[in-house]
């Protein structure tokens, strides 16, 4: 149980170590694939597909 647990804690340490922390807010960016739709001249609507980070500065004006 207790070797389970430090492999377990390992991991996560690694995960964000591995990942962008943003220095701003302090809490680690989560690469999201975010889907725009935007309107077109034409009056239809296309969608554009990003990949951002996301992180407690934007979650709120990405997520409302
Ligand atoms: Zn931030």
């Amino acid at each position: 149980m207790a070797k389970r647990q430090d492999f377990a804690e390992k991991v996560k340490k690694a995960t964000i170590e591995k990942g962008v922390r943003c220095p701003v807010c302090n809490s680690q960016k989560v690469p999201t694939l975010f889907v725009n739709s935007i309107k077109t001249n034409l009056g239809s609507y296309k969608f554009k597909r990003t990949n951002i980070q996301v992180c407690k500065c934007n979650e709120k004006s990405i997520y409302n």
